[in-house]
Formats: structure tokens, C-alpha cells, sequence
């Protein structure tokens, strides 16, 4: 059996400031061909699934192409999106023959010209491979599934889970049923039903918790291969963003179309109840405040570098040290010169830093303060389930007590590694606040005594209904009340 598979990923919020080009890719994870690391990273399941299987013999054969990923941010360049596609796909010619093509991506990547990237490097994978050659990807559970994506893959199989603790899982399936199908042994067919709704909504409590066990209890049986709910990213403002449900069966078209319609029924009427609620800063540190133990883990949503935000606003850093809060550890904060004042200072310096707030009026004011730089880490990462996710050159400072990772790769915050590698340890701190919107709360709601996901000025308002939107198809939910018609 011989493979081929490549990674390429970003999450495009087009409302974002910051460019998605070439730095934006290299300086959070680039891998030419064959030498993407032996730890998995976010898009590299189908990769590490293959790697897996040659490792354990059979007559497996695998071509790696490029692996690279951008952090979330606003439009790709073109230049870069087109370079990095064709070498992608002049990786492939060169490998062909192959019996399949397993890639990584994400499904929201928008370039300046291509508004459904992934859909445009599928059909040309496809135009390579020709229609009898299985073509499949992993995709990011924030995809936006278009047509064009589902009409030249075989199979595609998103993550389930939010956070995502299930990428290589899911890309162990992805692999699965590539190989059976290229074996002749299964004909994988997608059905996909479109919910009309966007929101934001965890895996972690119910009802999607009970909603994702009956998806997987519906696997294996009956014909159907894989059944997955698309949550969508509601930053990308493009025609055909929404909740999808997507079901692959073995050669069941009608009753794929069937389950999923009514899974995608099940979850529009419980759209209401999905979505998260959210304090201000000032109503989250009252609540931590009078927690009788901490660490009470306060999520700064609304600057999740995960959604293209900066990560770089200093309202909670101001709320805190204008309330004399002193046992709080913040991170990470994106400032790449503060960053490099620290590395001059050296571990131990004590002197005067301007830092944070440098992208857009959303993310406040800069702050001026005499810091102690505790800890300096070149290259460093934090954990994310099972992959290694690099933050860039990281230093830790301390300002009024509070202990902040400044970094210099944009990023949210993902593992308790965060703080630890930086010699932070936030189970011994009262108040600890992370710029994440969601995927923090895996690993710390393990120590938090409490979790609160508050709002703040910033490029991610969370209030769909709000969102500025010119190219998204309408009816849509919240924007419009009730476009199936099932209230
Ligand atoms: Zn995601």
C-alpha cells in the first residue's frame, strides 16, 4: 500500500489584522518533506497514523510531502498559499503512482483570491490522482465543509472533539478507511446536512458531550464509517460557514442523507442551549475573588490567538493590577520585542518594559512597568493532548506579582506546560488567566477550582448576531431566527 500525505493548515478569521504570510507559517510550524518531527503536531494525524503502520511492517510505503501551519490570523497571502500548494502538489506528481492521498488541513484556510483553499487543493490533488486514486483529510472540527470539498475527496473526517484531544484519533480513522477503501473493501460516500446555524460549542458539557457518544455509537454498524458534526468558524465570513453534519457510509447514500438529517435536526433544536456564557473581567475576578480556594482559571476569550486575535490586549493585566491582585499568573501574550528586551536583560533583570497591546485599538493600552524577567526560553512549546505546539521564544516577567508569559510565536493557551516550562506553577496561584477561548480547558480544568470564560473588547465578540458579515448565505441562526423552520 502506498500513501501519500502533507499537512497545511490555518484557521482564517477574515476579520482579523494580522496577515497570515510566510512568518506567520515558518515561525509556528514548518516541516519540509520527511522531517516533521516524531511527536505529533495538530494537523499531522493522517501522518503519524501512517508513520505508525509502517513502523509495525506490512508493506506500507509512504511518501511525506511538506507539513506547515499557521496559527490562526486573517487572510493568507496568495504568494504563500500558492507556493506552498504546488509544492505540495509537485510532491505528489512525483510520488504517483500512489493508492491513496491522506492529508492534513484545516477547512477555514482563506487566501487573498481563494476563499475555500482547502476546496482548491483538493480538486487539484484530484486532477492529479485521477478518480479512481482515494483522496481523504483530517480536518479542524471549525471547518467550513463546502461543496467543493466534499466532491473531490472520498472521505473526510473532522476532529470530534472540542478541545481538540481527539486529532490523532481521528486521524488513525481517516487512515482506516482510506486503505479499506483503496483495498477495494469499502466505497466510502459522504452524506452532509447543513444545520443553518453558527455558535460555539465545547464538547466537554452537555449536551454535546451525549450528542458526540451517540455519534460514535452509530459507527461500525450499518453501513456507516464515520459520523461527525462540523461546528464551523464563525470569523470566516464566507458563503458556505455553518454546522454541518457529515456522515461517510459504506455505499449508503440514502441512508447516510437520512441520519444525517436528522442528527442535523437534533442539534438545530438544541442550538439554544449549546453555546457558552461569558462575564466581564471585573465580574470574573469578583468571582475569583471570593472562591475560598484557587486557582480559579479565568479564560480571556475574546483575545484567543486561536480565533486570529492578537493576543496581545492588557485589559485583564490592568483589571488585575489595578485591584492589587498579586497571586495571578497571565499567558501568553504575544509581544516578540518585549520578548527580545527580556533576552537582552537576561534571566534576573529588573528594568523598565513597555509591553502588549501593539496590534489594533481592541487591545488596549500598553503598560509601562518595572519587571523582573524570571525565566528565558529559546524555542519554547506547550502541550496540546498528545502534539507539541510551539510559542517562539518565551520569557517570563514578573509586574506587581503577577507572573506573565510575554512569547514571541502568537499563540493561545493550550497545556499547564505553558507556565510550568517557564518555571511558573499555576496550581499554586490564586487567579490564573489564559488567552484561549476554549482548548485551555482540557488541561486546566484538572487544577481549576473553577473555570469562568469572560468577554472583553477584541476582535471576537462571541456574539454571532453581532458579527459583521457580507459574504455568509443567509437565513442563518442566530441572524435570523429560525431558518429551518422547526421552532
Ligand atoms: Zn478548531
Amino acid at each position: 500500500m502506498r500513501a501519500f500525505t502533507a499537512c497545511l493548515g490555518s484557521e482564517t478569521n477574515t476579520f482579523s489584522p494580522i496577515l497570515c504570510g510566510r512568518d506567520a507559517f515558518e515561525g509556528n510550524f514548518y516541516a519540509p518533506p520527511g522531517e516533521h518531527p516524531d511527536h505529533p503536531t495538530l494537523y499531522s494525524g493522517p501522518m503519524m497514523a501512517l508513520r505508525r503502520r509502517k513502523k509495525e511492517g506490512g508493506s506500507w510505503d509512504v511518501v511525506e510531502g511538506l507539513s506547515t501551519f499557521a496559527t490562526t490570523g486573517g487572510i493568507v497571502t496568495r504568494a504563500v498559499y500558492e507556493e506552498y500548494r504546488d509544492a505540495i502538489l509537485g510532491q505528489l506528481r512525483a510520488a504517483m503512482p500512489v493508492d491513496f492521498v491522506a492529508l492534513g488541513l484545516h477547512g477555514a484556510m482563506v487566501a487573498d483570491g481563494y476563499e475555500d483553499c482547502e476546496g482548491d487543493l483538493l480538486r487539484r490533488v484530484r486532477e492529479i490522482v485521477g478518480p479512481k486514486v482515494k483522496v481523504g483529510a483530517e480536518l479542524d472540527l471549525h471547518c467550513n465543509l463546502t461543496t467543493a470539498m466534499v466532491e473531490y475527496a472520498d472521505v473526510l473526517v473532522p476532529y470530534k472533539e472540542s478541545p481538540h484531544i481527539d486529532v490523532m484519533e481521528r486521524g488513525e480513522e481517516l487512515v482506516q478507511i482510506l486503505a479499506d477503501a483503496a483495498l477495494g473493501r469499502t466505497k466510502p460516500v459522504m452524506s452532509v446536512f447543513d444545520c443553518r446555524m453558527v455558535t460555539s460549542s465545547p464538547t466537554t458539557r452537555e449536551p454535546m458531550k451525549s450528542y458526540v457518544a451517540r455519534m460514535k455509537a452509530l459507527e461500525g454498524k450499518d453501513g456507516v464509517l464515520s459520523v461527525s458534526l462540523v461546528h464551523c468558524f464563525g470569523f470566516n465570513d464566507v458563503p458556505e460557514m455553518g454546522y454541518k453534519v457529515l456522515v461517510v457510509t459504506d455505499d449508503r447514500k440514502a441512508e447516510g442523507d437520512t441520519l444525517a438529517r436528522r442528527l442535523g435536526h437534533e442539534i438545530y433544536r438544541m442550538r439554544r442551549d449549546i453555546g457558552m456564557a461569558f462575564l466581564t473581567i471585573d465580574e470574573a475576578i469578583d468571582r475569583a475573588l471570593a472562591a475560598p480556594k484557587g486557582p480559579v482559571v479565568l479564560a480571556d476569550g475574546a483575545d484567543n490567538a486561536g480565533g486570529g486575535a492578537a493576543s496581545d490586549s492588557t485589559w485583564f493585566v490592568r483589571a488585575l493590577q489595578k485591584r492589587g491582585v498579586r497571586d495571578a499568573c497571565v499567558g501568553p501574550l504575544w509581544d516578540p520585542i518585549a520578548v527580545r528586551m527580556c533576552f537582552a536583560a537576561g534571566e534576573g533583570g529588573v528594568f523598565q518594559l513597555r509591553f502588549g497591546a501593539k496590534m489594533n485599538a481592541n487591545s488596549g493600552e500598553p503598560i509601562d512597568a518595572q519587571v523582573k524577567v524570571t525565566r528565558l526560553v529559546k524555542d519554547a512549546w506547550q502541550t496540546f493532548g498528545e502534539a507539541r505546539d510551539p510559542i517562539g521564544d518565551a520569557a517570563a516577567i514578573e509586574v506587581d506579582g503577577i507572573a506573565i508569559v510575554l512569547n514571541s510565536a502568537r499563540d493561545q493557551a493550550f497545556g499547564l506546560d505553558l507556565f510550568t516550562n517557564l518555571g511558573i506553577d499555576p496550581t499554586t496561584k490564586k487567579i490564573v488567566v489564559v488567552k484561549s477561548h476554549n482548548h485551555f480547558f482540557a488541561a486546566f480544568s484538572k487544577i481549576a477550582t473553577e473555570v469562568h470564560r469572560t468577554t472583553a473588547p477584541g476582535p471576537l465578540s462571541l456574539e454571532y448576531s453581532k458579527v459583521p458579515y457580507k459574504r455568509l448565505k443567509r437565513p442563518i441562526w442566530p441572524l435570523d431566527p429560525d431558518p429551518l423552520g422547526l421552532d
